[in-house]
């Protein structure tokens, strides 16, 4: 028989749930809708419930070996969420491990982003790769980021490593949800490159096409199409956010050593724009000898890293 992990990568509306081999090949996918404001018990039936759908889709050929998830937040060694999901608050004390003993598996979860990356260095862009120390780094709406050292999960002594976009990348800078200033996803998340623009348009520096009107409805990708057609204002904004994920990149190689970073998330659909300015700023503010060994590539797996991260825990 052949191994398979239910996977279940939960968020606060939505949840993917899968069937996944240990060659990372996804057996069967399906989305559950959820609600943030479910209780504990809530969640556990609901998740439960799901857990078993997916069951009954399980090909006859494979046995079952774990019950892999994630979610915003974190857990401890026993499996229990013990918080830091401010948007699905009902996760806090929700045993994992008893979700898994319900179809005698054992179960583990950990923090969404970790697992994310977790799943596209063994499964993605990573696969087959000979690194000793990667960072996957998710730049969407925020920052996330995730850490693997000799082909493990590095979380750190709660579960909670990882979070580079709260990394102070400029001093009195501006404020962040986070509650702090100046954190690096307020400088070079997709947020970030909608707000720059609507700034310098707002203050009118250069000549552009773009309008107030357009960013708005068109949030990130319109900045970049706009700089594909050579608007300079567009350009600006692309190579300033740029340069800043440079440099949180470069602070997170000369602290931990990386030989390779995988940017995933939405702003990896322009990988191939904003590379030059990432390389650049990581040649400026990264220490030589580290600079030199450092590959930074496009992550692959977009939003299923996820779901073959839960899967990934499982499978060396
Ligand atoms: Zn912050």
């Amino acid at each position: 028989m052949s191994k398979a992990v239910i996977s279940l990568d939960i968020g606060g509306t939505s949840m993917k749930g899968a069937l996944v081999s240990k060659t990372g090949d996804i057996l069967h996918k399906e989305e559950f809708d959820t609600d943030p404001s479910f209780t504990t018990d809530e969640h556990k039936s609901y998740i439960i419930k799901c857990v078993e759908s997916l069951i009954t889709k399980k090909p006859s050929e494979y046995d079952i070996v774990g019950f892999g998830a994630d979610s915003p937040g974190i857990s401890d060694k026993t499996g229990v969420h013990i918080g830091g999901a401010e948007n699905v608050p009902g996760l806090k004390g929700l045993s994992f491990k008893d979700i898994g003993r319900v179809f005698n598996v054992d179960a583990l979860h950990a923090n969404d982003a970790s697992v994310a990356a977790l799943g596209e260095f063994r499964y993605g862009s990573g696969r087959g790769k000979d690194s000793k120390a990667a960072m996957i780094i998710t730049v969407g709406t925020g920052i996330g980021g995730g850490f693997v050292f000799d082909g493990e999960l590095f979380t750190g002594s709660i579960g909670a490593a990882g979070e580079i976009g709260h990394v102070c990348l400029v001093p009195n800078g501006e404020r962040c949800n986070c509650g702090s200033v100046g954190c690096v996803e307020r400088y070079c998340s997709a947020t970030a490159y909608i707000s720059s623009a609507k700034t310098k348009v707002h203050k009118g520096l250069k000549q552009t096409e773009l309008t107030m009107d357009i960013i708005e409805k068109g949030g990130a990708k319109v900045i970049f199409d706009y700089a594909k057609k050579g608007d300079r204002l567009a350009n600006d904004v692309v190579a300033e956010c740029s340069h800043y994920l440079g440099i949180a990149i470069s602070q997170a190689t000369n602290m931990l050593d990386l030989d390779l970073v995988l940017i995933g998330g939405g702003i990896c659909k322009d990988f191939e724009m904003i590379i030059p300015y990432v390389r650049s700023a990581v040649i400026d503010y990264t220490l030589k000898i580290q600079a030199e060994r450092l590959s930074i590539e496009k992550a692959s797996l977009g939003n299923d890293a996820g779901i073959l991260g839960c899967a990934a825990m499982f499978f060396k």
